[in-house]
């Protein structure tokens, strides 16, 4: 109960209390007032009337025997008579009193004054019978005597009716009394409660107060209002916000909407935010129902929900691009597969761009995958797209998502569509501080759920589609099949296959003869990797095999035991038949750490083997990333190697490069050689690489050399050595003696040499 009702319930206690004991009192005093009226106006004037009564009658007695003895009726008769009047009128006065014997005492009375009345008769005589006058005193006497206990007893009656009254009075009195002392114990009682309760409604406004002093502190608004939502109290940071905020005199916009429903509920408090002039205001409310009030403390979270909300962002955008991340897509495909629909997952590759970012660096890339990606996604604005749209997956893989079964002719045309649609968003160049960049785009392709149910496996589907389609250059898109799946699954099969090989020692080096085209002889070769059989048949070709090698990371203890097994073969070589042996190196063998350390400690193995052994570098592999290329290049060149640049004409290097990079050879590719003889642009191409090589201080070597006519025609511009099935195809060391002995036969009978 609130203080005030029970501070108000205590004194209507005292009131009424005190309402009645004045009231009893006043009625006790009302009988005690009669009773002592009745005491004087009464009691005491019978009391004096039963004495006066008395007296006369003792007087009455002694003026008869003073009469009887002086008979001097002149003197004593009127008093006489005057005592006997007296007596008569007192009686008069305790007639009507009804006290007891009082008709009694009156016959008495009247009998006295008869005898009385009869001795006068005889003391009136001249003849006194003085016997009689005795006898008549003697009764006189006796009823005198008589009447003194009726006396006695009116006396008693009046005292005991007196005492009776005061009884009654002392009684009232001490009720009186104990109703004071009871009332007093009350109001102290009463005094007390309402003390603790005072004390306790003091101690709590002053800590009311204290904690008022809060609000009024308080860097953040605070208002208070009633249970109607009128505010009575504003603290001075509410005024400054509202100041601030232009809001004076609109006050009323702070009180938040539910706070008549949170007057109702039964919670006392109630929280959330509201917006003023778009800053956003976390508020908390409180209800004081006992007091009527609600207090709202507010805190301007403007700043933190943006910070919120740009985390948020960030966390689920890419910083470079501001499309939305990878999380943000497999979120949503996990989302999409849930449902029936079917839709395709798109993964978008621009080809080339590492290539960019190393010959440009990475500021050239950031630039050119953020206009790259506006070009994108302008290109798909009217497409139908699910969300989250265009998402950047990682480097320069984009992917999004589009509704559809791909199982239709009709769908697989639209997609072909939208392909091209982004295809031809890249028809134009990409200009980039005057440099303009040409972006071909690769896509893969999965589809839900006929390629696969779940994220992971959309994601691998659309991945291996990319791969297949970055395979084949230009701009192109590929949907996953399951005859890629196959070749997945292949290529896993040989990718465990080969662990064992390894450990079984079933891989061998082959060595394939490079004649000198100016001297005829085989100065040097190149070993090719062969994964035989038992029975010596190749179970899988250099071609399949070593692409997954370097897919699974097999290639780093692979080419380890390439590059000892050559350099061992080198050095067997180097005293019987004087040989460059030409390595093959992968990019990933190129790239690891322990590349150069390896090469260090073959050369300290085999002291001198230097000039013997010549590496090849695929132009493709450089092209990747080409600063660093170049620097394990000088490395290899510092260590005295050879180095030459495979497939040359294949891996659309920039001529440019060519000089900066310390090579001693150019391998021309094979695809240029076949078609040399028939075609002229072919030959004109040949020979142009051959002379650059020449201006630049470069030997060739023509590879897949397999006619005749072929040899004539690059022995015609210059080509340095020769390399292919007409010297020789791959042999195994053991065989290398035999060949070598038959081809110094034949070079001479079959006139290789011009
Ligand atoms: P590559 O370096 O261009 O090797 C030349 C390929 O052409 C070899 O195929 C060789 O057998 C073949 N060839 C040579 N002359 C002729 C010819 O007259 N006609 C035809 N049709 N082909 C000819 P191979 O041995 O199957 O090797 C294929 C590729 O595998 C190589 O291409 C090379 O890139 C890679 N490879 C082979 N061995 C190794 C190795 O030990 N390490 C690394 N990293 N790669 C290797
Ligand atoms: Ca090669
Ligand atoms: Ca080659």
């Amino acid at each position: 109960m609130p203080y005030r009702y029970r501070l108000i319930a205590a004194y209507t206690a005292v009131m009424l209390l005190a309402i009645l004991l004045s009231g009893f009192i006043y009625l006790n005093d009302q009988r005690l007032q009669a009773t002592s009226e009745q005491l004087f106006n009464k009691t005491l004037p019978l009391l004096r009337t039963i004495n006066q009564l008395r007296s006369a009658k003792v007087e009455h007695e002694r003026l008869l025997y003073e009469y009887y003895a002086t008979t001097d009726r002149l003197r004593l008769l009127p008093a006489i008579q005057a005592s006997q009047s007296l007596m008569a009128d007192r009686f008069e006065a305790l007639d009507g009193q009804q006290l007891e014997m009082f008709d009694e005492t009156r016959t008495t009375f009247e009998g006295i004054k008869a005898v009385a009345l009869k001795l006068d008769q005889n003391l009136m005589n001249d003849q006194v019978d003085w016997d009689l006058a005795r006898a008549h005193l003697i009764e006189l006497s006796n009823a005198g005597r008589m009447i003194d206990p009726y006396l006695d007893t009116f006396v008693r009656d009046v005292e005991a009716q007196a005492r009776r009254d005061s009884d009654a009075s002392r009684a009232g009195g001490k009720l009186g009394t104990q109703l004071v002392i009871g009332f007093c114990l009350a109001i102290v009682g009463i005094a007390l409660f309402v003390a603790f309760f005072v004390d306790r409604y003091i101690r709590e406004t002053a800590e009311r107060k204290r904690l008022a002093m809060f609000p009024e502190r308080n860097p953040n608004p605070v208002i208070s209002t009633d249970s109607q939502g009128n505010i009575n109290y504003l603290n001075p940071a509410a005024e400054d916000f509202l100041r601030e905020q232009q809001l004076e005199g609109k006050e009323k916009q702070l009180i938040p909407q539910n706070l008549k429903q949170a007057w109702h509920s039964h919670d006392e408090a109630a929280s959330g935010t509201i917006t003023l002039s778009e800053r956003l205001l976390e508020y908390n409310l409180s209800t004081l129902k006992d007091l009527e009030l609600a207090h709202i403390h507010y805190k301007d979270i403007t700043e933190q929900h943006q910070a919120e909300q740009a985390l948020s962002h960030q966390a689920k955008h890419d910083l470079l691009t501001q499309l939305p991340n990878r999380g943000q897509l497999e979120i949503a495909l996990a989302e999409n597969t849930h449902n029936t629909n079917s839709f395709h997952l798109v993964l978008l590759n621009l080809h080339h761009f590492e290539r960019i970012t190393a010959t440009y660096g990475y500021q050239y890339g950031d630039m050119l995958l953020r206009h790259a990606s506006q070009r994108i996604n302008e290109h798909l604005q009217t497409e139908n797209l699910l969300q989250p749209g265009l998402c950047r997956m990682d480097g320069s893989n984009f992917a999004f998502m589009v509704p559809g079964s791909g199982l239709s002719n009709t769908q697989q045309q639209q997609m072909q569509q939208l392909a091209d649609t982004i295809l031809a968003a890249f028809e134009e160049p990409v200009c980039i501080n005057d440099n303009e960049f040409y972006l071909p785009l690769c896509m893969g392709i999965s589809q839900f759920p006929s390629d696969s149910n779940n994220v992971s496996g959309l994601l691998k589907c659309a991945d291996s589609a990319l791969m297949q389609s970055r395979k084949v250059e230009g701009n192109c898109i590929q949907f996953y099949s399951s005859q890629l799946q196959d070749t997945y699954k292949k290529n896993l099969t040989i990718e465990n296959e080969l662990r064992q090989a390894i450990a079984n020692s079933e891989l061998e080096l082959f060595y394939q003869p490079k004649m000198d085209n100016h001297t005829g002889a085989v100065t040097s070769c190149e070993s090719l990797l062969r994964w035989l059989t038992p029975e010596g048949v190749p179970r899988y070709s250099p071609v399949e095999f070593i692409p997954i090698a370097e897919q699974s990371g097999l290639i780093i203890p692979l080419g380890e035991w390439v590059l000892e097994t050559a350099f061992a073969q080198a050095n067997v070589w180097r005293d019987s038949q004087p040989m460059v042996t030409a390595i093959n190196l992968s990019q990933r063998q190129f790239q690891h750490h322990d590349f150069l350390p390896l090469l260090k400690r073959l050369k300290a193995r085999y002291p001198g083997i230097e000039p013997y052994i010549e590496l090849e570098i695929t132009e493709s592999l450089l092209m990747q990333d080409i600063s660093s290329s170049i620097d394990t290049m000088h490395a290899i060149k510092d260590l005295g190697f050879g180095l030459s640049i495979d497939d040359f004409g294949t891996g659309y290097s920039s001529l440019s490069y060519l000089k900066e990079f310390p090579i001693d050879k150019l391998k021309i590719d094979r695809s240029f050689i076949i078609d040399m003889t028939n075609n002229k642009e072919d030959k004109m191409l040949v020979e142009t690489i051959i002379q650059l090589a020449h201006s630049l201080g470069l030997a060739t070597v023509a590879e897949g050399v397999e006619t005749q006519d072929q040899l004539a025609a690059l022995q015609t511009i210059h080509c340095t050595e020769t390399q292919g099935y007409l010297i020789s195809k791959p042999l195994p060391a053991r065989e290398y003696g035999r060949f070598m002995e038959e081809f110094q036969r034949n070079q001479s009978s079959v006139g290789l040499i011009r």
